[in-house]
């Protein structure tokens, strides 16, 4: 009965929400940054938009990455302080490079989480 994904596993995978299957963006790699944030209208398997009429529908994004953003920051100060105690560089310098570093994968991955939420409602007619 139940064949649909996992959310979160198809948001980690950039894969369509409702069937698993699709990609979400058009190119592979997140680090080609001239195309890191184009996406397909539809899913290329089950048809699901992955775009809205509402203007700047993926602005809503910058809310989960905010959140991946400060996850990742208290993980990293939790494991840092047990290691290396409070120095203050110890604590800043590997965070930033690590947000740096990571900030792709982390805009791809906010948008995937965010259409993965309101897939639903994109997708209501159907
Ligand atoms: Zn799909």
């Amino acid at each position: 009965m139940n064949n649909q994904p996992n959310i979160l596993v198809s948001s980690l995978k950039f894969r369509c929400s409702k069937c698993g299957k699709g990609h979400l963006f058009v190119e592979p790699n997140p680090y080609n940054y001239k195309k890191m944030a184009d996406m397909y209208d539809n899913c290329s398997e089950c048809g699901a938009t992955f775009k809205s009429n509402e203007p700047g529908f993926y602005w809503g994004s910058m809310y989960v990455s905010y959140a991946i953003t400060v996850g990742l920051v208290l993980f990293n100060l939790i494991w840092i302080h047990f290691f290396f105690g409070w120095d203050m560089w110890a604590l800043i310098l590997p965070n930033v490079i690590l947000i740096v570093l990571l900030a792709p994968i982390n805009f791809r991955l906010s948008r995937s989480l965010w259409l993965a939420l309101n897939m639903r409602y994109l997708n209501k007619t159907q």
